[in-house]
Formats: C-alpha cells, sequence, structure tokens
C-alpha cells in the first residue's frame, strides 16, 4: 500500500473529559470493537484506592499505567485507530494539553447529568484555539440528567462552538427508551443493557409500535426532533472539519448504547492527518520523506536505569526500523534502530508508521518537546508547541545554599524538558515556578532531589491568573506580591495577578495596560 493510501486510513484522537464523565468507560468499550480487550471493565485498575501524590513510587505505578495505555491503536473495518490518552484526575498537567498537538480530532465526553465541567472546558479551549475537530458524545442518559436542549445550549453558549446532534433521546434515566437515529432515519430502541434494536422510521408505523408511540417521552422527543429538523442548523461537514460545529451523540457508554453508532459515523468523518506547518512552509502528510515531532517526554519508567521514552506523532513519510533520522534542533544523526520503539498497546517494536501514529522513541537524554526529527536531507522545524498558562505557582529555593550549582542545572534542564515552567523574578534572587497541575510539582521535587542531589524547598504562591505583557516598557511599582510582576524564560513579562478579581480590579484602574491571555492567542 502506498504512503498516501496508509495515512489516509489513520484517525488519531484524544477522548477528553473532566474526572467521571466516563472517558475510561468509553476507551474500553471502543477497545472491545478494536478486539483489543474481551469486556469494558478490564484495563485500568484506576479506581482501586487513592493515589498518593508524595509517594513517588505511587507516582511510578500510576504513570506505568498511563505509559502503556497513552496510545492505543488497533484496526478498525479498513482504518487504523490511534487513541491518545489525556492524562487526567490527579496527573492532569502540560502533558495533557500537548497531547493535543498530536491529534487529528478530539471527542468531549460530556456527563448529562452534570454538563459542562471545568477541565472539560479548559482542553475544549485548548483544541479550539487548534481549529481540531470536537465530536461530542453526551453520557450517561441511563441516569437522571438534564435537558437536551439545555445541554446543547449549554455547549454552544459556554464553548461558543454550534451544535448538531446527530441523534436525539428519548426520555432519560429510568424512562430512557432510546434514540431516534437523525442521520440513519431509524428509531434505536433501549431495554436497559447494550441490545440495540434498529426500526427504521418507516416501520415505526406498524401496531407493536403503538405503546412506544403513545408515551410521553417518544412524543415529546419527536415534537423536539420535528423542531430541530424544522429550526435547528443544518449539518456542515465543512464546519466540522475546521472545529466550528460539533456533532452531538447521545448515548450510554456504560450500557454500551448508543456507542458502536457513534464511532462508526465518528471514524466516517474524523479526517485523517492534515498537512502541518513548519518553518519551511506545510508539508503533506504522504510527502514521501519521513519527519514528525515529540510532543511529550515520559522520564524515568525505570528508576534503575534512566529511562526516558520520548513520544513521536509521525507527520509525514513512512518509518521503518533502523531509519536515520536529523535532529533538527542540533543537526545530528540518530539511527533509531538502537531505540527501543514501541507502540503502547503493546511494547513491541514498530517495523512502520505513517502520518498519523505515534512512535516511543528511546531517549538518552538529547530530546527536548517540541523536537523536530526528519531525514537529513531535509531542514525544517515543525511549529513550537505552544505554552500552557500554568495555573498553581511555587517560589522554589535550593536547601543547601552550597549546592546552587546542581540547583541551577536542575532546573535549567526540567525545564528545558517541559516537565515545569520557570520564571525569575528581580533575576537570579528567586525562581518562580509554575505547573497545570498539582503532580508536577511532586515529581519536580523528586527529580531533582534524586537526579541532581538537589533538595528544594517549595512554597506556595497558590492559583495564580497569568497575563503577559507585550512590551518592555513597563511601570514597575503598579505590581506587588498581589499582583506579581516576573518574567517567564524567554524575558517576557508576566503578571501573576492573585485571582481574577484582582485581575479586574487592574484592568479598571489601568485600562491602558495590554494584558495578553495566553490562552486567546496561542
Ligand atoms: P473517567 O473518570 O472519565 O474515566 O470515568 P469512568 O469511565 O471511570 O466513569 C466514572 C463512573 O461513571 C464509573 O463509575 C462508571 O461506571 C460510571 N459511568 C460511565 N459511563 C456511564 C453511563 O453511561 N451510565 C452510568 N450510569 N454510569 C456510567
Amino acid at each position: 500500500m502506498s504512503i498516501k493510501e496508509e495515512m489516509q486510513k489513520r484517525r488519531t484522537f484524544a477522548i477528553i473529559s473532566h474526572p467521571d464523565a466516563g472517558k475510561t468507560t468509553l476507551t474500553e468499550t471502543l477497545l472491545v470493537f478494536g478486539n483489543l480487550i474481551r469486556s469494558a471493565g478490564t484495563v485500568k485498575g484506576k479506581k482501586s484506592g487513592k493515589f498518593a501524590t508524595s509517594d513517588w513510587m505511587e507516582i511510578e505505578k500510576q504513570r506505568g499505567i498511563s505509559v502503556t495505555s497513552s496510545v492505543m491503536n488497533f484496526p478498525y473495518k479498513d482504518l487504523q485507530i490511534n487513541i491518545l490518552d489525556t492524562p487526567g484526575h490527579e496527573d492532569f498537567s502540560e502533558d495533557t494539553y500537548r497531547t493535543l498537538t498530536a491529534v487529528d480530532s478530539v471527542v468531549m465526553i460530556i456527563d448529562a447529568t452534570k454538563g459542562i465541567e471545568a477541565q472539560t472546558k479548559k482542553l475544549f479551549k485548548v483544541c479550539r484555539m487548534r481549529g481540531i475537530p470536537i465530536f461530542t458524545f453526551i453520557n450517561k442518559l441511563d441516569r437522571e440528567g438534564r435537558e437536551p436542549f439545555d445541554l446543547l445550549e449549554e455547549i454552544e453558549e459556554v464553548l461558543d462552538i454550534e451544535t448538531y446532534p446527530m441523534n436525539w433521546p428519548v426520555g432519560m434515566g429510568k424512562r430512557f427508551l432510546g434514540i431516534f437515529d437523525r442521520q440513519g432515519k431509524q428509531f434505536v430502541q433501549y431495554q436497559g443493557n447494550e441490545d440495540e434494536t434498529f426500526i427504521p422510521y418507516e416501520d415505526l408505523e406498524k401496531p407493536e409500535f403503538d405503546e412506544l408511540k403513545s408515551s410521553d417521552e417518544y412524543q415529546t422527543a419527536e415534537e423536539e426532533v420535528a423542531l430541530l429538523d424544522e429550526a435547528g442548523d443544518q449539518f456542515s461537514i465543512e464546519s466540522v472539519l475546521k472545529g466550528e460545529q460539533t456533532p452531538v451523540f447521545f448515548g450510554s457508554a456504560l450500557a454500551p448504547f448508543g456507542v458502536k453508532t457513534f464511532f462508526d459515523t465518528f471514524v466516517s468523518m474524523a479526517p485523517p492527518p492534515a498537512p502541518r506547518k513548519t518553518t519551511d512552509g506545510v508539508v503533506q502528510p504522504d510527502n514521501p520523506d519521513f519527519s514528525g515531532f515529540i510532543f511529550k517526554i515520559q522520564a524515568n519508567m525505570n528508576p534503575q536505569h534512566r529511562d526516558r521514552v520520548a513520544f513521536l506523532r509521525v507527520c509525514s513519510g513512512k518509518f521503518e526500523r533502523g531509519l536515520s533520522v536529523k535532529l533538527a534542533r542540533t543537526g545530528k544523526t540518530i539511527n533509531l534502530s538502537q531505540s527501543q520503539q514501541f507502540v503502547a498497546s503493546s511494547r513491541d517494536n514498530i517495523e512502520e508508521a505513517y502520518a498519523g501514529d505515534i512512535i516511543g522513541i528511546y531517549d538518552p537524554n538529547i530530546y527536548r518537546i517540541g523536537d523536530t526529527l526528519l531525514e537529513a536531507k531535509d531542514q525544517f522545524e515543525y511549529d513550537e508547541l505552544p505554552q500552557f498558562p500554568p495555573e498553581i505557582y511555587k517560589r522554589v529555593t535550593a536547601k543547601n545554599v552550597m549546592k546552587s550549582k546542581q540547583f541551577k542545572k536542575g532546573i535549567e534542564q526540567l525545564v528545558q524538558e517541559g516537565a515545569i515552567q520557570l520564571f525569575n523574578k528581580n533575576k537570579g534572587e528567586s525562581y518562580i515556578i509554575g505547573a497545570v497541575g498539582e503532580l508536577q510539582f511532586d515529581v519536580f521535587k523528586y527529580r531533582m532531589k534524586n537526579e541532581y542531589n538537589s533538595e528544594v524547598i517549595l512554597e506556595t504562591l497558590g492559583e495564580r491568573v497569568p497575563r503577559w505583557l507585550p512590551d518592555d516598557k513597563i511601570n514597575k511599582s503598579l505590581f506587588d506580591e498581589r499582583n506579581m510582576l516576573v518574567q517567564d524564560r524567554e524575558g517576557n513579562y508576566v503578571v501573576l495577578f492573585k485571582n481574577d478579581f484582582a485581575l479586574n480590579w487592574f484592568k479598571d484602574q489601568h485600562p491602558e495596560v495590554e494584558l495578553i491571555d495566553l490562552y486567546e492567542v496561542n
């Protein structure tokens, strides 16, 4: 098969959701479709016991789990599916965001009983700014949830995206009777389990369905669908592919009900790998030359050896075992045959990979997040990965002032690796580090001690709202401990506002100061 045919078979996506919305359950159901597991509920024992963030072995264990499952791939119909895990819960971090730079589409799960929750919103924002197509699965219809129209309205308002319901629920909770499949023009009957009876619309005329049709739930839903057909938005695949309209599916990941229809529709609409921007123009995914970029580095998977694995998204050409590639940043040639490659459903070496695939390569401490690997004769770099605004900030100092050399080296390397973001206050006097999730600080502290022999003291500044300042003509007297002026590692000025209130108050007082929200520019 040609490179073009191979890459067109790829569907590489991530599932985003707030904890407990049903990501694991849905993922497992998809793995059942892919014959990777026999029944849902067998992959992650993650619900067993709370995970102690201070205990590194626990972190390892947790990360071990998320590593083996961080890329799941399987053939489905004539397609090749790659699902990238977005670490959530306690290990929510910048990796979660960066994973979204490596996918071609996203499935967003919303819990029908709760609507949009904080984490979904954050991840959604990142998808939106990158123009990634988003497919929505509204889950837990077997429970008493919110009205469907209410949920759609919330998505449109809070997330600022058009919705198009692909199906429409009839009742919910104990009175959940099924869904109208608007595309397939059929009613799918729910019977309290995974059995799905498909009834074409014309067959609904038969007397055996009279009872169903006379129920309040059915009649309400029928009116609602008629309303949608008449007054709702038109479905537009162009808008979907631009990330401006999201097809919405209702169902239950647990039953599972509506999941197969959802997945079949999703894979038929979700795009294959797209061309990607580089410093030297756009690279087509079927370009014969191999190229890709590193979006995640997983350190210390094996504490005995300082193993690191770099996750590379293939963007063009064909990867074959033993391929010699060039690291664009340094120009050095690297033979990937010396590396352990794996696609994480199994740790086997992989023989070949195409655009859309993710390969894990052994990292002898030479890669950085965002690095481009490509063929020796080519010269370009993929767009830098965006910097995601940290939410939690801490002041870091060395416990032992005599060891400031190790301290600085450690910080510098961990910052380069993307494990943590560094902010300077008053140049050198003290460091402020920022991260998206609390776990990143535990990992940072542990690695400083064990890899750089530097014990650190972390003093919390709490959650802050960061805003970047566009130039350096700054009136420093406007800022204090509450609204702290710092510099990021590129030297840009950043104000760490105490909270939204402090930010808004400052805006009122100083309308002349331009403040940039990274979320809005990335
Ligand atoms: P995650 O945190 O997003 O991975 O969520 P899980 O998949 O672990 O699901 C969280 C809880 O919701 C679990 O107890 C699931 O059994 C339950 N759950 C998931 N999907 C459904 C559903 O469709 N209906 C009901 N009633 N419960 C569900």
